[in-house]
């Protein structure tokens, strides 16, 4: 069977490079997928859920924004920070939603409180607990 190299680098680590029959990814304009022979690609990325199928089953990953190459039956995904639905800590998740769902809360004006940096932490935690419940 045809197969594709997937590569998740983030600035920190290789988070996985493995042989995957089908890649889902999720797109800054909506979630593609790769299959082999797929033409080249390159995309911005969202944060969201990523998932590969290998050994007839399904893996997820969650990613927080990058990019993804295609080409030559390989994808590579740089992304700015991504785990493993194995590697994600599920109670840090909850907890990074909680202090983002109060800061939101708690918004005024002259608060201080960055509002869209409490709204992109509060979708990292919400991608990650979903990765996590996959
Ligand atoms: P937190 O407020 O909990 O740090 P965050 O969304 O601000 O969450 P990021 O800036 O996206 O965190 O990531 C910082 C580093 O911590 C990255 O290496 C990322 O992989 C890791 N990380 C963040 N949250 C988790 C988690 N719940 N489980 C495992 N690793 C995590």
């Amino acid at each position: 069977m045809a197969m594709l190299r997937l590569d998740i680098v983030t600035p920190d680590k290789v988070v996985l490079s493995a042989d995957v029959e089908y890649v889902s990814a999720p797109g800054a304009e909506g979630e593609f997928g790769v299959l082999p022979g797929h033409a080249p690609l390159l995309s911005a990325l969202s944060v969201g859920e990523l998932y590969y199928r290998a050994d007839n089953k399904t893996y997820w990953a969650f990613i927080a924004g990058g990019f993804a190459e295609v080409s030559d039956d390989k994808v590579t995904i740089l992304a700015e920070s991504a785990e493993l639905a194995s590697e994600i800590d599920v109670d840090r998740a909850r907890q990074a939603k909680e202090r983002a769902e109060a800061r939101i809360r708690d918004y005024k004006p002259d608060s201080g409180i960055d509002l869209v940096r409490a709204q992109s932490a509060l979708t990292r935690a919400i991608n990650r607990i979903s990765v996590v419940g996959r």
